[in-house]
């Protein structure tokens, strides 16, 4: 049995490590490498987390489903302190050493991985399915194919599976600018973790404050969900000056501070959620997993992913 998984973040992760034992599985990914939007960039020779900052684990579940795939080297709880408005169960959380996108690729360990390489459509026939990547080139047939990518995206893939993407197309994304900020020296008043109520930015994380980041007084920092929306086409230069001008103002901070780069997630959270933790065709041997299945979490994504793999494994029987 061949499996194709679509996206290397924690849902497509999850569905291909529960399945290996049972199937030949391969993962692509249209990055260069895993964890969507739980990955990290490389930064003078440290890592900024770009994407979610840390991930709770309310489910026993799930943090056991981690720990059994990775050691305590990669994943730890991160307690930072705290400021402002921020959720009970957002005040601390985990994180992966010696960056976020570790814990993927703990969970990746040797499965069989392609990436950069986008899917671009699938095409049932006979024996399943062929995979087509962005030239149009086949990359070959799966008996069964599992897409865990974000909504509109999946929605792309199964456009000629009505009764799949009427389902999709009710589900919303939202986006989020996020910057990454350096200043000269650490910012006395901002605690390692602070939440705002303010019409630009929504969350401030110092990326320092976590271990093994390798650098110093470094800030990432999440605009609002409205403002993303109403600045989502402008440029990342016009983005980066006034998300820096803002995070000077409300940090009281002289701008002795240096924009890094600022990065687009177009779809950031999820805004509707499907309302079911996952789709599962049993005749065609299509799987539609990922968190806005259930929710705007981490562990929305392994709880979607792991209830699609109990579906593949009730339907083999
Ligand atoms: C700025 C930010 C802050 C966040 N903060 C938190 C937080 O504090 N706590 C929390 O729990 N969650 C947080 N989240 C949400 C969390 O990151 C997501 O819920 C979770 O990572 C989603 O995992 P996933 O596997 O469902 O999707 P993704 O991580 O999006 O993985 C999908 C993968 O599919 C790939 N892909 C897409 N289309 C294709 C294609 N056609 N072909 C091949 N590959 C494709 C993508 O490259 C990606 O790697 C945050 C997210 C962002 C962006």
């Amino acid at each position: 049995m061949k499996i194709a998984v679509i996206g290397a973040g924690m849902a497509g992760l999850t569905v291909a490590r529960n399945l290996q034992s049972f199937a030949e599985v391969t993962v692509f990914d249209k990055s260069k490498g895993t964890g969507g939007r739980l990955s990290s960039r490389s930064f003078a020779g440290g890592w900024i987390d770009h994407g979610a900052p840390y991930f709770s684990t309310d489910s026993q579940d799930f943090l056991q489903f981690l720990q059994r795939h990775m050691s305590t080297d990669v994943l730890q709880l991160w307690q930072p302190g705290t400021s402002g408005f921020l959720p009970k169960n957002e005040r601390c959380g985990y994180i992966g050493m010696p960056r976020n996108s570790a814990v993927t690729r703990a969970l990746l360990g040797d499965l069989r991985f392609q990436p950069s390489t986008r899917i671009a459509r699938l095409e049932h026939c006979p024996e399943g399915w062929r995979l087509f990547n962005d030239g149009d080139t086949l990359l070959g047939i799966w008996q069964q194919v599992v897409i865990a990518v974000p909504a509109p995206q999946a929605l792309v893939l199964v456009r000629d599976q009505p009764h799949l993407a009427g389902q999709i197309r009710a589900v919303e994304m939202e986006p989020c600018w996020v910057a990454a900020i350096q200043s000269e020296s650490p910012l006395e008043d901002v605690a390692d973790l602070s939440g705002y109520e303010h019409p630009v930015i929504c969350r401030i994380v110092c990326n320092s404050a976590k271990p093994m980041r390798q650098n110093e007084n470094l800030y990432v920092v999440q605009a609002t969900k409205d403002w993303s929306k109403n600045h989502l086409e402008d440029t990342a230069d016009w983005v980066g000056k006034n998300m820096l001008q803002n995070f000077c103002s409300l940090t009281s901070t002289a701008c002795n501070c240096n924009l890094l780069f600022v990065h687009r997630w177009r779809y950031a959270f999820t805004e509707i959620a499907l309302g079911q933790p996952c789709l599962w065709d049993t005749e065609l041997k299509l799987g539609i997993c990922g968190d806005w299945c259930l929710g705007r979490r981490v562990e929305d994504a392994w709880q979607s992913a792991t209830e699609l793999v109990h579906r593949i494994l009730q339907d083999a029987k």
